[in-house]
């Protein structure tokens, strides 16, 4: 997919290699966490699983990440990057804690969880998806040396494993008596907890540092 990109932007003259990478894999992410964002919003309501519907959310603020991302390569701008970056981890952190709210509230009132075949089989797509995203990320990352894509690819697989840990509470629920949504979505939120400092953190000091 991102080959499809990469060959588009090539024919750009006015842009730089690793802009044009960094354009292309963007883009890419953008498209496939929009994708992420709506199968796990469907089976997130399908199935009743706070964790699920945590997840999606976090895969749309990773879409305007994307795009904020997206943006610097194009501007060749520093500056919004780190900007753009820093709300992101405040918009990230607001939904960690409302997740950790929801979701301490579902272990004390637990909600049966709906199984279904779809739901599963979904999930185990938008995970080898994600395992994708973080592989192709890692690959350009490094290539065009990026420290954006790298941290990327670094969330993309922290993402694979608390989708793992979601569609587990929705088989586990199948098979054992035991409802574990809730603390699914304590390990999602905590997830989300940790990207959000880690891009505070990132931004704060790139902005102090006066690495405009
Ligand atoms: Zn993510």
């Amino acid at each position: 997919m991102i080959h499809i990109f990469l060959r588009f932007f090539m024919k750009k003259q006015h842009l730089s290699y690793k802009d044009k990478v960094g354009i292309s894999c963007s883009i890419c992410g953008i498209i496939l966490n929009l994708f992420q964002f709506i199968v796990k919003m469907v089976v997130g309501s399908i199935s009743g699983s706070i964790a699920v519907t945590a997840d999606a959310i976090h895969n749309l603020s990773d879409m305007v990440s994307s795009a904020v991302t997206l943006l610097s390569f194009m501007l060749s701008g520093r500056k919004t990057e780190y900007i753009a970056g820093f709300l992101i981890s405040v918009l990230l952190f607001i939904t960690a804690i409302q997740t950790a709210k929801s979701s301490i509230l579902k272990i004390i009132t637990p909600e049966p969880l709906v199984f279904s075949l779809f739901s599963v089989v979904m999930l185990t797509f938008s995970i080898i998806v994600k395992m994708y995203m973080a592989a192709y990320y890692h690959h350009y990352g490094i290539m065009i040396n990026s420290q954006a894509l790298k941290v990327t690819s670094t969330d993309c697989l922290c993402d694979s494993i608390a989708t793992i840990i979601a569609a587990g509470a929705i088989v586990a629920a199948r098979f054992t008596q035991l409802n574990v949504d809730g603390f699914g979505g304590v390990a999602v939120s905590v997830f989300i907890l940790v990207a959000a400092c880690k891009a505070a953190k990132d931004s704060a000091k790139e902005l102090l540092n006066g690495n405009l």
